[in-house]
């Protein structure tokens, strides 16, 4: 499909009010228990604008808890989550705002079985940001283009491909023209010969300039786009460094059991 770059009407690169080199996102001393499991202690990260930060660490270890603290999908016992310097709140009108800053797409494709695949991608722009229906057309053509399923566009989510599928749930994330996409293992629940369409598609986003914070067990993905990678472990992060740093050098022992295990 095609390979020409996303353009500015559908991913904003900047905005004026972003200085560069401010945390697009930041966590700070973030704790959260599920009961008595302590899943997340006392996290601290930050990603740049522009920035691409890759998570890794064995299952259970707190990644997927922690993506979805940033959009407030889980809530936090203590520490704090700033997007685009803004505290992340409670509840109400703020909170909406900010979320629609934070695109998500996780391991399951989550599209409405109910919709069209163009419905699927016209919906939040419609409901939430109150876009008129030919605007947000337009704009749901432009991204499936984007993402190389604009042929698949009338029809209905179960008639795709896993791999078409996950570049769909791509394609509405980013037609609420979120600030930062965050990525669960988007390529886990598919089949090995799908994998490399969505990592395209993700790399071709990155290059472009958008902010990412991707959990994944795609080791070429992370060594070619991260510019960091964090190691999580028992809900702590263990390492974080240049995909160099990590991948050559991990320092702690679990770092190299994971790796050793994953490579
Ligand atoms: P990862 O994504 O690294 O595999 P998760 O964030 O999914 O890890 O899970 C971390 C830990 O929290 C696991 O032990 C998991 O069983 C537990 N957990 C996740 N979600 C919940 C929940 N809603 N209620 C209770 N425990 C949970
Ligand atoms: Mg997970």
């Amino acid at each position: 499909y095609e390979k020409e770059p996303l353009n500015e009407a559908t991913v904003r690169k900047s905005d004026a009010n972003d200085k560069a080199g401010r945390p697009l996102v930041e966590l700070r001393h973030v704790d959260k228990h599920f009961g008595k499991l302590h899943v997340l202690k006392d996290i601290n990260l930050s990603v740049n604008q522009g920035e691409v930060l890759v998570v890794v660490g064995p299952s259970g270890s707190g990644k997927s808890t922690m993506c979805r603290t940033i959009n407030r999908l889980e809530t936090i016992d203590s520490g704090e989550i700033l997007i685009n310097g803004q505290r992340l709140p409670q509840e109400g009108k703020g909170l909406a705002m900010l979320r629609a800053e934070v695109g998500m797409v996780f391991q399951q494709f989550n599209l409405f079985a109910n919709k069209s695949i163009i419905e699927n991608v016209m919906l939040a722009p419609v409901k939430v940001r109150h876009m008129d229906k030919k605007k947000a057309y337009d704009l749901a053509m432009d991204l499936l283009a984007r993402v190389g399923v604009e042929s698949q566009a009338n029809k209905m989510p179960s008639q795709l491909s896993g791999g078409q599928q996950q570049r769909v749930a791509i394609a509405r994330a980013l037609a609420m023209q979120p600030k930062v996409m965050l990525f669960d293992e988007p390529t886990s629940a598919l089949d090995p010969e799908m994998v490399n369409e969505v990592l395209e598609v993700m790399t071709r986003l990155a290059h472009e300039g958008m902010t990412m914070i991707c959990v994944t067990h795609e080791m070429g993905f992370a060594r070619r786009v991260a510019n960091s990678v964090v190691f999580m472990a028992d809900g702590k992060i263990l390492e974080q460094g240049t995909p160099d740093e990590f991948f050559d050098h991990p320092k702690t022992d679990r770092a190299k059991d994971f790796l050793s295990k994953i490579l």
